[in-house]
């Protein structure tokens, strides 16, 4: 039910026709009986980007998430940050408290979480970061404050090398590397940890990968595809067959969107329902391949 008392809560961003993240909080919101609904917030014209958060701040919306392509321009928005969202240059929470805008970055600890879940060592161990945008970021703070040894394969090589200098003090273990986005099957050899932050395999580009064929994955890997639709990639699926461990998409999705819940609501959330909200968001990934097949 919806009353006076209802708090909203939302997402901005621009396209945000295929987002999970209102069935994630709606349905994580209905489970806990907590009084707030998620909604989206279109906002097609980044030059609004500014007026639509403070307009949401003013209107006692409770908070926000932040997603493409709005991510970095949100930080000059923001009152504070916190540590996460200064160290990655990035914003993809927003408190919104009497009219301040507080932000975060829960896509580092949304990131971090399967791995920490997992009997994995990260310290001193080589990560290879394919792609150079906003999850990369999360996917480096994390795995650089964790200690290991991070290099960045970007296409465009500018923006690998501005990556290594954004996190380069996070860094615990040996100085992050940019490298050509050619080496990067060649570096799979030379790497413990393999992270696609790239939108390569994301549907409707369901057959590609973005490590060739002949790229030597094997058991001694952890690969993580921070793509979520689908949840099971060419690359997820490669890296199985070779024998690797895999981390996919919608555990990234679940926690860092917990992680914000918990920030808006004030209170912890059970991690037991991370189960029930992926058997959740894979029927909703399932309603809504058959409804633009339908449309096809
Ligand atoms: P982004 O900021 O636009 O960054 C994308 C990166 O991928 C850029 O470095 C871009 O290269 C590179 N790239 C794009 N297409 C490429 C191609 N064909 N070949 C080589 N490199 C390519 O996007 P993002 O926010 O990081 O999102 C990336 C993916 O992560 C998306 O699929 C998104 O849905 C997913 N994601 C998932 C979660 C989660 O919770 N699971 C969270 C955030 C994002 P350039 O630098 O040359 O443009």
């Amino acid at each position: 039910m919806i009353d006076g008392t209802t708090r909203v809560l939302g997402i901005v961003g621009w396209p945000l026709g295929h987002t999970l993240s209102p069935a994630l909080h709606n349905f994580i919101c209905a489970r806990l009986g907590a009084p707030y609904r998620y909604l989206p917030f279109p906002v097609p014209d980044p030059r609004r980007l500014g007026d639509a958060i403070r307009g949401l701040a003013a209107a006692g919306v409770a908070g926000v998430n932040v997603t493409i392509p709005y991510k970095v321009a949100a930080v000059s928005y923001c009152d504070e940050l916190s540590s996460d969202a200064r160290a990655a240059g990035a914003v993809n929470t927003l408190r919104l408290v009497e009219g301040r805008v507080l932000g975060h970055d829960t896509d580092v600890s949304g990131f971090g979480r399967p791995i920490i879940e997992r009997p994995i060592i990260i310290v001193e161990r080589r990560a290879l970061i394919l792609g150079a945008g906003g999850a990369a970021r999360a996917a480096a703070v994390f795995l650089g404050r964790a200690g290991a040894a991070i290099r960045i394969a970007g296409r465009t090589r500018a923006r690998a090398e501005a990556l290594v200098e954004q996190v380069r003090e996070q860094c615990r273990g040996a100085p992050p590397e940019a490298l050509d986005w050619e080496d990067r099957n060649a570096a799979v050899r030379e790497a413990d940890v393999i992270v696609n932050a790239t939108p390569i395999g994301m549907w409707p580009r369901v057959n590609e990968s973005p490590l060739d064929l002949g790229a030597p994955l094997g058991p001694g890997h952890l690969v993580y595809d921070v793509v979520y639709n689908p949840v099971r990639t060419r690359l997820i699926e490669r890296a199985e067959r070779a024998g690797a461990c895999v981390v996919d998409g919608l555990e990234m999705l679940i926690h860092q969107g917990l992680d914000a819940l918990e920030g808006w609501i004030g209170r912890r959330i059970d991690r037991d329902l991370a189960a029930d909200a992926r058997r959740a968001l894979e029927a909703e990934l399932k309603r809504s391949a058959a409804a633009s097949g339908a449309r096809r």
